[in-house]
């Protein structure tokens, strides 16, 4: 009998085609199975076979008993699709082909509350699911990702040589990828990965604004400025590509990204880490102000409109009150903010779902494969370490002698920008928090007393114990 596949991938979308490439170039066979849609596309997985796949140990197959016998066992099987019902749908078509202790990973971008019902699901039917998040992109599919993979952790130890050898490595040759947790956890993680990506893109492009608009830059300058920004302590994917994009030209010489329409696009990760952020009760903002900020650029006509009736194109020269090098730092302090509060909300949540989340290693396993990979990831994993796992990164003391000495320059650039009108809310917003946070007396007190005069909701005193409440009749009710 032909010799079985070592694993089986569903799905042969953009990420399922570079997945099983992959798995296959990492010396596994692979069996790959596609959904036929009778009369739009049929044959899709023998297509790949016999174009992209030709020539390797990876076989197509159109029936799904056929896939699921052609693996060993326990069986492991990758799924690679549209996330929400097609998932469901997915895991009740094969499970009657499986066996007890066969493996189900989900590889999509799936909801982590979905994931950690079908955790329970599938352990009813003696399956063991792993939601796993895969970031990277087409490119990291194919050259190796940053996978965080949660779920029923007695399938870590069958999935975890093949995970591992798919994955990016850091410079130091760690595979960035390891186990997250139980449930929904890899998907959590996968989704909070998602918010901090929307700050860091939002801070780049405020960034970028700032510095043509207020500083009057050439895209030429400002390319080679990231592209030094780059050597520093920003050196990352998205500082690198943001250098290669601003100096790209199109044949007749134009800039593309000048002709780039002002409308960002998003999938839903970024507004599900503020919709959780917000259940949890954590501090978001900056995170959250990054996916309005696409909701506002989508409001092109309304933007067009409001301009043209305050004036406010930009008529006068540039004006700039402060220089690159101020704007590095607060580039720098910025980004701390987003991955404060992000780090903040994994703490957080696993807190409450009781999953013993490894920070340092999750800020380890981003360093490469993900879109946020950066030297700065290293630096935070060794501030976790050294505050023993937990804790507000903003007071490490890795970063607030950084922090320290940002903080004019990140005053004096968020100021001017304010006053030249060029809209900067994410760095306003990581300013503020970085405000709120270092200040021991906030205005809450006013809060409190508004929300009992109408409320009766009560409030602690100052000068009573924490945790004992009073209240004050402050006008008689006649
Ligand atoms: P894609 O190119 O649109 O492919 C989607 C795949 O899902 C196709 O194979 C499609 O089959 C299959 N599918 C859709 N509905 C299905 C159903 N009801 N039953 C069975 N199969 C179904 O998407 P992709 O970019 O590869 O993304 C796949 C997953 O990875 C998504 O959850 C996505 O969010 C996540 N992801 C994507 C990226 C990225 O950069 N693209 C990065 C990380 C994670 P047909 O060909 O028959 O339609």
């Amino acid at each position: 009998m032909e010799q079985l596949s070592d694993v089986g991938l569903i799905g042969l979308g953009v990420m399922g085609e570079n997945l099983a490439l992959n798995m296959e170039r990492n010396g596994r066979r692979v069996s790959v199975w596609n959904r036929t849609v009778p009369g739009v596309e049929e044959g899709v997985a023998e297509r790949f076979v016999e174009g992209r796949a030709a020539g390797k140990q990876i076989l197509g197959f159109s029936d799904l008993s056929e896939f699921v016998a052609s693996l060993n066992r326990p069986r492991i099987i990758m799924m690679m699709v549209r996330a929400g019902d097609a998932v469901d749908e997915l895991i009740d078509q094969v499970s009657p082909f499986l066996a007890e202790g066969d493996v189900l990973i989900d590889g999509g971008n799936s909801d982590y509350m979905d994931t950690g019902r079908r955790v329970a699901a599938c352990r009813a039917r003696g399956l063991l699911f792993v939601g796993a998040g895969v970031s990277g992109g087409a490119e990291g599919a194919l050259r190796g990702a940053s996978i965080m993979p949660g779920g029923a952790k007695e399938a870590w130890p069958l999935i975890r040589p093949l995970l591992q050898d798919m994955a990016a490595k850091a410079a130091d040759g760690t595979p960035c990828c390891d186990w997250m947790g139980p449930d929904g956890a890899g998907h959590f993680v996968k989704m909070v990965h998602n918010g901090i990506e929307y700050g860091d893109m939002q801070l780049i492009a405020e960034t970028y604004f700032l510095l043509k608009r207020a500083g009057g830059m050439d895209n030429e300058r400002m390319s080679r400025l990231f592209g030094r920004w780059n050597e520093g302590r920003l050196k990352s994917y998205l500082v690198e590509i943001t250098s290669d994009i601003l100096a790209y030209k199109e044949a007749d010489g134009g800039y593309l990204v000048d002709r780039i329409l002002d409308v960002a696009g998003q999938k839903g990760t970024g507004q599900w880490s503020v919709k959780n952020a917000l259940e949890l009760g954590e501090s978001f903002g900056l995170i959250a102000e990054a996916v309005f900020q696409r909701n506002i650029s989508t409001q092109k006509e309304l933007r067009v409109e409001a301009a043209r009736v305050y004036a406010s194109r930009l008529e006068k020269e540039p004006y700039a009150s402060f220089s690159a090098d101020e704007v590095e730092q607060t580039l720098f302090a910025s980004k701390l903010v987003a991955y404060a509060q992000g780090f903040d909300l994994l703490s957080r949540a696993s807190e409450q779902f009781g999953w013993n989340l490894d920070l340092a290693m999750i800020a380890r396993m981003w360093r490469g494969g993900c879109i946020i990979r950066s030297a700065f990831l290293d630096e935070l994993a060794r501030a976790y370490e050294a505050g023993g796992g937990r804790g507000n990164l903003m007071l490490f003391p890795a970063f607030s002698t950084q922090v320290r000495e940002a903080l004019p320059a990140w005053r004096r650039v968020v100021a001017t920008a304010v006053c030249e009108g060029v809209a900067v809310p994410a760095f306003a917003s990581a300013l503020n928090y970085f405000h709120s946070l270092t200040t021991d007396f906030l205005p809450a007190n006013l809060i409190q007393a508004q929300r009992d005069y109408f409320g009766a909701h009560t409030f602690e005193r100052t000068d009573g114990e924490r945790g004992k409440f009073y209240h004050e009749e402050w006008v008689s009710l006649q």
